[in-house]
């Protein structure tokens, strides 16, 4: 906890970000790195991922003492599986997220990939290896082109303008006068958070990482935008292993385990199918969806 959560203090508008946002890894990587004195231990040796598989044994955490948050939490997510959570809001499932960025240490338990403990090799090499679509995306003050392209060092516009099309933005970028030149941030062109999602996307499709995370990644687009980008973030998950926390249910059906979270519980677990035979929380959550997904095609049906 010592030597990640002090830096944060330190810094504190980072830390508020990370606090109220699973903050973008790159940028508190940045951050970091701009002050060597506050960085790890040197000599961490560099994560090496090899089949991708992330464990999660026995994880207990809190932000506060007084208040625990996460509860004796296990799961596996095999290599090139998906592990995908659901939960009310509050219930903990950012929380994972930033656990396995290092963000915060587990109280504990441990974390590991491919077997090696995360505290044990350094947080670069963590975070270089996993790709976050967050849920708020932050950007830095600099042009489109750099924010996508951040994610990979000596990125071609090429690859920039690949990764932009196959995230759904760059005919929006392209409309612009100074196109992927175009600042963003305060004074530049303003994104909604749709848009920002998807040059998170952009930015998480360029870097090609073992790893991927996305938290709610879809939770700011439209109905029809979320179908076209929920497939781009199934064609990326392909053969890398994910952390999914879902805001819509329907994005989950497919993944290897699902994990019914509440107040930091894991509460059930299992496919979609043995979910729904099970006839709990999922089920319940699952026929709610359903019924507010029916409720809203109606809708759609008489405003056209
Ligand atoms: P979820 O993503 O499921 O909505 P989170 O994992 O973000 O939930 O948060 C779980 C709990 O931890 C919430 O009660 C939240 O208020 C609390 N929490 C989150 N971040 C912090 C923090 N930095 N300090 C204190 N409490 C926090
Ligand atoms: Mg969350």
């Amino acid at each position: 906890v010592i030597q990640i959560c002090l830096p944060l203090n330190a810094l504190g508008f980072v830390y508020r970000e990370a606090r109220d946002a699973l903050v973008n890894a790159e940028k508190l990587f940045q951050l970091l790195r701009e002050k060597p004195e506050i960085a790890e231990a040197p000599n961490m040796p560099a994560l090496r991922v090899s089949r991708g598989e992330v464990v999660f044994d026995n994880v207990s955490f809190a932000y506060e003492p007084e208040r625990p948050i996460l509860h004796n939490v296990s799961f596996r997510i095999p290599p090139g599986g998906t592990v995908a959570v659901v939960g009310g809001s509050g219930s903990g499932k950012s929380t994972l997220a930033r656990l396995l960025l290092r963000f915060y240490e587990v109280g504990s338990g441990s974390i590991q990939v491919d077997g090696q403990d995360i505290r044990k090799v350094s947080s670069a090499s963590l975070r270089e290896a996993i790709g976050v679509v967050p849920q708020e995306a932050l950007l830095f003050n600099d042009t489109i082109g750099y924010n996508i392209g951040y994610g990979r060092k000596n990125a071609t516009r090429e690859q920039i303008v690949g990764a932009a099309r196959a995230a759904h933005i760059h005919e929006l970028i392209d409309s612009l006068p100074q196109k992927y030149e175009t600042p963003v941030g305060e004074r530049g062109v303003k994104l909604s958070g749709g848009e920002r999602q998807r040059l998170a996307l952009a930015r998480a499709i360029l870097k090609n990482p073992p790893l991927l995370i996305f938290d709610e990644a879809t939770s700011a687009l439209d109905t029809a935008s979320e179908q076209a980008i929920q497939a781009e973030l199934d064609a990326l998950a392909v053969n890398r292993t994910t952390l999914v926390i879902a805001h819509r249910l329907s994005t989950v059906v497919d993944a290897t385990e699902i994990l019914v979270m509440d107040r930091g519980r894991i509460i059930e677990r299992g496919t979609h199918a043995q979910l729904l035979q099970q006839n709990g929380a999922y089920a319940r959550l699952w026929q709610l969806q359903q019924r507010e997904d029916a409720d809203q095609s109606r809708e759609r049906m008489r405003a056209a």
